[in-house]
């Protein structure tokens, strides 16, 4: 009997030992599978970084691309404008001197001209031409006579306001239009050019000589419809001027018109 319990025993123990063995196997391969998952998980979340980080350097890319597109459309922007700018500029300008040309400046002074008019203001009109500028030219050379112009025009531009209209009509003869400005101030800034330019000193150009020139002035009448009888009343002006002994100022008067008529009958060559 006590064989048979030990073998009983020993039965019990062989199955409880393949028991423990199942147990073990079934838990090793739990284990195995959950260590394959957590590999896979692993796995998974590696590709998921890997994605991550490739996000990231394609956003990185995207907005570096961005930033850069817009930086350089901007810049070709600024560029363009600039050129544009220039461009215009080139085409409004005088040049040698940097004023206004004849189309642009008489384009302006009539736009100032219609807004003043409708607003029932005054409008005055200064026009030079420099005294014997041909003389300068012969004497001196064709540079210092550029030299010449551009220091005219350093000389005018700081007595006029920035809303003034500096015009080169050609040549060595200017104007200058001055909205809401009566014939008063006009005279006084035709004066004061005067002195400006008999002042400029001419030995920086390398010569000594004197430069003058002669002013026509003229204001607006009720009249007036457009810039161009002004534009007349202040040339007749500046004959007058240039009549009377050049070097001067000559404030437009319908008594002007008869004698420049008669002048021009009896002498029209004296210009030349
Ligand atoms: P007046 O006092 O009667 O006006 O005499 P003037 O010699 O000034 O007049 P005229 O019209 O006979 O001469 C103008 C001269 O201006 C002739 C021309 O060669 C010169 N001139 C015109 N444009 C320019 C320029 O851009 N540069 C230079 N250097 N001379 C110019
Ligand atoms: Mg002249
Ligand atoms: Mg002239």
């Amino acid at each position: 009997a006590f064989r048979g319990l030990w073998i009983d025993a020993s039965g019990d123990d062989t199955k409880a030992k393949a028991n423990a063995y199942q147990m073990a196997k079934f838990k090793h391969r739990e284990l195995a599978r959950e260590i394959a998952l957590l590999n896979q998980e692993r796995e998974l979340l590696q590709t998921q970084k890997e994605l991550d980080q490739s996000d990231r350097t394609n956003n990185l890319m995207i907005v570096t691309m961005l930033i850069g597109s817009t930086f350089f459309l901007s810049l070709f922007v600024i560029y363009s404008h600039r050129q544009k700018m220039r461009y215009r500029k080139l085409a409004l300008t005088d040049r040698l001197t940097g004023v206004y040309n004849r189309g642009a400046g008489q384009d302006f002074a009539e736009n100032e001209f219609v807004q003043v008019s409708v607003r029932q203001a005054e409008f005055s009109v200064v026009v030079f031409d420099l005294d014997l500028f041909k003389n300068i030219n012969d004497s001196y050379g064709h540079g210092t006579g550029d030299w010449t112009l551009k220091h005219v025009v350093s000389a005018v531009k700081p007595l006029i306001r920035d809303s003034d209209i500096f015009t080169r009509m050609g040549g060595e003869e200017f104007a200058l239009f001055l909205p809401y400005s009566n014939e008063t101030v006009a005279l006084g800034i035709a004066e004061r050019c005067k002195e400006a330019i008999a002042a400029i000193d001419t030995k920086y150009s390398g010569h000594a000589f004197n430069i003058s020139a002669s002013f026509g002035v003229a204001g607006n009448t009720v009249e007036d419809l457009s810039l161009d009888p002004l534009l007349k009343r202040a040339d007749i002006a500046l004959y007058a001027s240039k009549h009377s002994g050049r070097n001067r100022v000559t404030l437009y008067t319908a008594e002007l018109e008869s004698e420049a008529l008669t002048d021009e009958a009896n002498n029209p060559l004296v210009f030349s």
